[in-house]
């Protein structure tokens, strides 16, 4: 069985849920850095491959990090 591959298309930060344990940062920093106040945002929802973005967000403690797919159904958590 193959599963069928899914193209992500927004990413979004949940800022109540990040605690800036910035391992979103640390798997994906072309797509994830922190600002000021120590909470991720996205700088390029592009930054990384689409395999990649989803382990930045499975790699969320808080599971703050919502993405996705190009018709805007969610696909993580
Ligand atoms: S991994 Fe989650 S809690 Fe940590 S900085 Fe990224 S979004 Fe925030």
């Amino acid at each position: 069985m193959e599963s069928k591959k899914v193209k992500i298309g927004k990413v979004y930060v949940d800022r109540d849920l990040c605690i800036g344990a910035a391992s979103c940062v640390a798997v994906a920093p072309g797509v994830f850095e922190l600002d000021g106040e120590n909470k991720a945002v996205v700088r390029d929802s592009k930054g990384a491959d689409d395999e990649t973005i989803l382990l930045a967000a499975q790699s969320c403690p808080t599971k703050a990090i919502i993405v996705y797919d190009e018709e805007g159904n969610q696909i993580y958590p």
